[in-house]
C-alpha cells in the first residue's frame, strides 16, 4: 500500500512533502548505510504517482527517518507563524533544519539547482539567523561551508564559492559527491525498492 492510501486509511492528511525526496537523497543516513547524494533505495512511487517513502508505516523504517522533518514540514505541521515564510524545498532548491546540538541551521542544496535558493525566501531567513548569531552549515555540491558571520554570509550570496573552489582545483570535502553523481547503470539494481 502506498503512502497516500495508508494515510487515507489512517485518516491522516496527504503529506505536504509533495513528492520532494531531498532528505532521502542528499544527506548521509547511517541507519541505511547511505552516503550523501545517493537516493535511498526505498524511495518508491506512491498512489498519487509522486515519489515517497516505500517503508512509510513499516517497522523497518529507521527511527531517524520517522523522527526527521525539515523546517518547512515542521512549520506546516505545527502551523508555526513561519509556515508562510519558509518556501517548499522543491521551490527553493534546498531544505534546512535547526540542529539543536550545534545550535546551527543545517542546509542541503540540490546539486542540480545549486543557485536556486539565492533567489528564494531562504535568503532572508538565513540572513536573519546569521544576524542573530546563528551559524549556517551549508552542504553544496560536495562541499561543507560553515558560515559564522553576516559578512561571510553576504559574501556567499555574492559569489559562487563552490564554483570558485572547483575552478581552483580544491578537493571536495565529501568524497561521495563524485561517486554518486556519476552516471548510473540503467538496469535497476537488485534489492532496490524503486519500481
Ligand atoms: S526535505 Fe522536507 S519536504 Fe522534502 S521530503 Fe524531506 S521532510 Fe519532506
Ligand atoms: S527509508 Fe524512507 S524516509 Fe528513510 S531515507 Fe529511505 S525513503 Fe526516505
Amino acid at each position: 500500500m502506498g503512502e497516500a492510501k495508508r494515510k487515507a486509511k489512517l485518516g491522516v492528511a496527504a503529506s505536504p512533502c509533495r513528492g520532494c525526496t531531498y532528505c532521502c537523497t542528499l544527506p548521509e543516513i547511517l541507519a541505511l548505510d547511505k552516503p550523501m547524494y545517493r537516493p535511498c533505495g526505498y524511495i518508491a512511487a506512491q498512489a498519487s504517482g509522486a515519489p515517497g517513502c516505500g517503508l512509510f508505516g513499516a517497522p523497518e523504517r529507521p527511527g531517524t527517518c520517522r523522527a526527521y522533518e525539515c523546517a518547512y514540514l515542521t512549520a506546516q505541521r505545527t502551523s508555526h507563524p513561519d509556515r508562510r515564510r519558509i518556501p517548499h524545498p522543491l521551490d527553493a532548491g534546498a531544505y534546512f533544519h535547526k540542529d539543536p546540538l550545534e545550535n546551527a541551521l543545517v542546509v542541503f542544496v540540490d546539486p542540480d539547482r545549486p543557485l536556486a535558493w539565492k533567489s528564494s525566501a531562504l535568503v532572508e531567513i538565513f540572513r536573519s539567523a546569521s544576524v542573530a548569531g546563528m551559524p549556517l552549515v551549508i552542504f553544496d555540491r560536495g562541499r561543507r561551508m560553515t558560515i559564522r558571520t553576516p559578512r561571510h554570509y553576504e559574501e556567499i550570496l555574492r559569489r559562487d564559492m563552490v564554483a570558485f573552489a572547483d575552478a581552483q582545483g580544491m578537493p571536495r570535502e565529501i568524497a561521495s559527491f563524485e561517486a554518486e553523481r556519476a552516471p548510473q547503470p540503467s538496469a535497476t539494481s537488485s534489492g532496490s525498492a524503486i519500481p
